[in-house]
């Protein structure tokens, strides 16, 4: 039945355009810890680390962007914006010797909140090809 348990986890990790749990982190109804915060970005700390500096960069509004893979041309200036917040979650956390970002798209590639984000990570030497 293991085909059956993965279908079902792909199936509850499916992009179905519905409200995530970054919705409540925006809202500040589920507490986090923020780094960095203006009025289109919010950086968190993520809650289950990898690397020694792990942090979460998100837009605000969502606004289709559930992946990167759905991004469009309008979508152009706040992914600048959160590369760039990524830069100034870097700075802040002491890393801009040597970090990395990452975004994971779709099940394929282990995705598993459907609101797009960037992972910054870094305060320990990486490893290349990633997993
Ligand atoms: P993905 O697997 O979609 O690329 O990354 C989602 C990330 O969100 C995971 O690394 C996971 O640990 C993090 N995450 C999920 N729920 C929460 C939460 O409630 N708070 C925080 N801070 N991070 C979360």
């Amino acid at each position: 039945h293991d085909e059956e348990a993965a279908a079902k986890a792909a199936a509850i990790n499916a992009d179905n355009g519905a409200p995530t749990i970054f919705d409540k982190i925006i809202s500040k109804e589920i507490p986090s810890a923020i780094v960095y915060e203006d009025d289109k970005v919010l950086a968190f700390k993520d809650i289950n680390p990898v690397a020694p500096v792990h942090v979460l960069v998100i837009p605000k509004f969502r606004d289709g962007l559930t992946q990167l893979g759905k991004a469009e041309q309008r979508h152009g200036e706040i992914l600048g914006q959160l590369l760039y917040a990524a830069r100034i979650v870097a700075e802040k956390e002491g890393i801009l010797e040597g970090f990395r970002v990452v975004i994971n798209n779709g099940p394929s590639a282990c995705q598993s909140v459907y609101h797009l984000h960037l992972h910054v990570l870094g305060g320990r030497q990486m490893h290349w090809p990633p997993g």
